[in-house]
C-alpha cells in the first residue's frame, strides 16, 4: 500500500462518518467544503482548493461533467480524468457522484479512483452554509461561442469576452428554476447542476438537451420564469416579471 497523492474534496451536506472513514481507515487527505455550486467568489473554500497542486478526487451529489466545469469556472483546472473523450489537459481531476449512495458505497467509489493509502490521513474543514444559488454552468468542451445564450437571456446573465468566449458574468441574475437557455444552446453546452429531471441539462455526458423551437420554447421559458415568484410587496420585481413575460409573448 503506497501513500496516495490524491486530495479528496468532499462537498455538500455534511457526511462526517464518510469523511472519518476515508481519512482514518483509508489514509486519505480530505478537504471538506460546503456545496461547490453555492460558493460565492472569494469564499475560503475556493482558495483552499486552488492551493491543491496535485490530483483532485471531487466527491459530491452532482454529475461529473457539471462538477468539472463548475471547478474550471472558479479557476481550478486540470484534465477531466473521468472522461476519456475530453480536450482538457493537466493534472487529473476526477469527479465522483455519490448521490443516493450510502457511506460504504460512497467510499468504494472514492477508493476506485484513489486506491487505499498507507496514510497518514487528514481532514481539513472549511464549513459554513452559503445561500442556495441557481445559475448556468458552461461546458467549454462543447461551447462553440455562437452567442445564442447571450441573445436569448433577458436578464444579462451571459456576456461575451473580447475573444468572443462566452462567460457567465452575472450568475445571480438568473431566475431560480429557469433552465430555458439550456434548450436553446445548439451544442448542449449549458448545464444547471440542480435540474431535477437530470439528463444532459444536469450534466450527463450522453446526448444534448432536446432543442425546443418556436411555441414550445416560448412555453418552456414562460413556465420557467413564472416559477420566479416575486414577493407581493415588491412592485418593482412584479413589474419586471410582467415586462419579461410580455417580451416573451412577442418574440
Ligand atoms: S449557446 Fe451554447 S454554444 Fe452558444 S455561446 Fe452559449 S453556451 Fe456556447
Ligand atoms: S436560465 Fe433563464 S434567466 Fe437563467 S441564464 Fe438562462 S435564460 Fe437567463
Amino acid at each position: 500500500m503506497s501513500t496516495s497523492n490524491w486530495t479528496v474534496v468532499l462537498s455538500g451536506p455534511p457526511r462526517e462518518s464518510l469523511a472519518d472513514h476515508l481519512a482514518r481507515q483509508c489514509g486519505l487527505a480530505l478537504l471538506v467544503i460546503p456545496d461547490l455550486y453555492d460558493l460565492p467568489a472569494e469564499h475560503p473554500a475556493l482558495a483552499a482548493m486552488q492551493q491543491i497542486a496535485g490530483p483532485i478526487c471531487f466527491v459530491s451529489d452532482y454529475l461529473p461533467r457539471a462538477v468539472y466545469w463548475m471547478l474550471a469556472w472558479r479557476g481550478i483546472r486540470g484534465r477531466r480524468a473521468d472522461c476519456p473523450q475530453t480536450r482538457t489537459t493537466g493534472r487529473p481531476i476526477h469527479a465522483v457522484c455519490i448521490a443516493g449512495a450510502d457511506d460504504h458505497q460512497a467510499a468504494e467509489r472514492v477508493l476506485a479512483v484513489t486506491g487505499q493509502s498507507a496514510g497518514p490521513g487528514s481532514i481539513r474543514r472549511v464549513v459554513d452554509s452559503p445561500s442556495k444559488r441557481w445559475y448556468p454552468v458552461i461546458d467549454f468542451d462543447r461551447c462553440t461561442s455562437c452567442l445564442a445564450c447571450a441573445e436569448f437571456c433577458l436578464f444579462g446573465v451571459y456576456e461575451a469576452s473580447s475573444a468572443a468566449a462566452m462567460r457567465v458574468e452575472r450568475p445571480d441574475s438568473c431566475k431560480g428554476g429557469c433552465p430555458a437557455c439550456s434548450f436553446t444552446c445548439p451544442a448542449g453546452a449549458i448545464m444547471f447542476p440542480r435540474y431535477a429531471p437530470g439528463g444532459a441539462v444536469a450534466g450527463e455526458d450522453a446526448g444534448t438537451p432536446e432543442r425546443l423551437e418556436g411555441d414550445a420554447l416560448r412555453h418552456a421559458a414562460r413556465q420557467s420564469i413564472g416559477q420566479w415568484a416575486p414577493r407581493p410587496d415588491a412592485p418593482a420585481q412584479r413589474a419586471k416579471l410582467d415586462k419579461t413575460v410580455d417580451e416573451l409573448e412577442s418574440f
